[in-house]
């Protein structure tokens, strides 16, 4: 079997040096235990976090240790009742081409024409509920508010900014960090406005492109973005904190935004949160995202790279904008 380690901790931005393949002897399952070959995994901004030593929601990784993380496979051998040979599951070893894994830590999926596995690890997985959770639990959004989300054109703002037009949202600002990204998110997934952080600053932007104020942001990026739409909320005005992305490489801590007095002023709530505290809207998520999909309301784009080798520079291009949708490694033919 062939498994990425943890070389060494970064410091700033991560690097391939970072990171190991190594060949590993394969045991045999004991009792309870299956066999599952990688279909495909995940690469996942968190896994930024588990870089670090410092402790955070998710253990740290240990230099030297097997890294983890969201992935789809087959099961080829099981010495379980309740995964049988042949089930499609979701694990948490990624990261790997092949793993022996306790069934109890194996979730059986189901086979679904026109879903392809990858979609449990994106828009029927961990960042589809994080974007349903976010908006409608944590962000309480309501039909007829105006809603700004932050990287617009990845796996959880994509869908965050369709969740919200599909529930009948007045207007849906997003910003994304290319010019093509902008017009994806105008032209193909239906937001009223787009605009590209990297084109000025983002106060300005949200200005021209929400006049009258948004009623809710949903935060991925932090930073700038964060203090521009605390700006923008008006009176009531909510915001889910659902990742700061602008500060994941940053070697000491980034300045807050300036405008926190707006708080007071303006009433407003920033509540942060982690999706797997809302794992009891799974099934209500799953019920009405798998009936958009399958009505084609809802626009699902990834960016695939394959093979287990690519893995690292699928990762480390996910945290510059190298994908457009879900960033997603097949590893079919490992
Ligand atoms: P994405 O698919 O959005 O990929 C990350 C994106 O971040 C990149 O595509 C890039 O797009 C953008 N980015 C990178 N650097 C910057 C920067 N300096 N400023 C602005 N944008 C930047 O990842 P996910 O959808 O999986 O995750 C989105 C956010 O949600 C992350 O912050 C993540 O940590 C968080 N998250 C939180 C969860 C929770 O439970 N709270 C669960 C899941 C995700 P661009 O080209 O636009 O710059």
């Amino acid at each position: 079997a062939r498994e990425w380690q943890l070389a060494a901790r970064p410091h700033g931005e991560p690097t391939p040096e970072d990171f190991r393949l190594v060949e590993v002897e394969r045991p045999d399952p004991a009792d309870g235990e299956v066999v599952v070959r990688m279909l495909v995994m995940s690469v996942d901004p968190y896994m930024r976090g588990r870089m670090r030593a410092a402790k955070s929601y998710a253990a740290p990784w240990e230099v030297g240790e097997t890294m983890q993380g969201g992935a789809v496979g087959r099961v080829v051998a099981s010495r379980s009742a309740d995964v049988p040979e042949g089930a499609l599951v979701l694990t948490d070893a990624g990261w790997r081409n092949v793993a022996v894994l306790d069934a109890q830590h194996v979730r059986v999926l189901p086979e679904l024409p026109g879903i392809p596995p990858s979609y449990h690890l994106g828009v029927l997985g961990m960042p589809g509920l994080t974007a349903w959770a976010g908006l409608f639990q944590v962000a309480a959004f309501r039909a007829g508010e105006d809603v700004f989300v932050s990287g617009a054109a990845g796996a959880v703002g994509s869908l965050v900014g369709q969740f919200a037009r599909l529930r009948g949202a007045a207007s849906v600002v997003g910003s994304a960090g290319s010019p093509e990204k902008v017009t994806w998110l105008t032209d193909e997934l239906g937001f009223t406005a787009a605009f590209d952080y990297h084109a000025g600053p983002v106060a300005q932007q949200l200005a021209a492109a929400a006049p009258d104020g948004i009623d809710v942001y949903f935060d991925n990026v932090g930073g700038e973005h964060l203090e521009a739409a605390i700006g923008a909320l008006r009176v009531h005005g909510r915001a889910a904190i659902c990742g700061s992305i602008s500060a994941y490489n940053a070697v000491s801590p980034p300045p807050g935004p300036r405008n926190m007095s707006l708080l007071v002023a303006s009433r407003l709530t920033l509540r942060g949160f982690l999706v797997g505290d809302h794992t009891d809207l799974r099934p209500e998520f799953l019920e009405t995202v798998s009936a958009w999909l399958a009505s084609g309301e809802l626009v699902v784009r990834e960016t695939v790279r394959e093979g287990l080798d690519n893995a690292v520079p699928a990762f480390l291009d996910l945290l510059r904008g190298g994908n457009t949708g879900k960033m997603i490694v097949t590893l079919s033919d490992d």
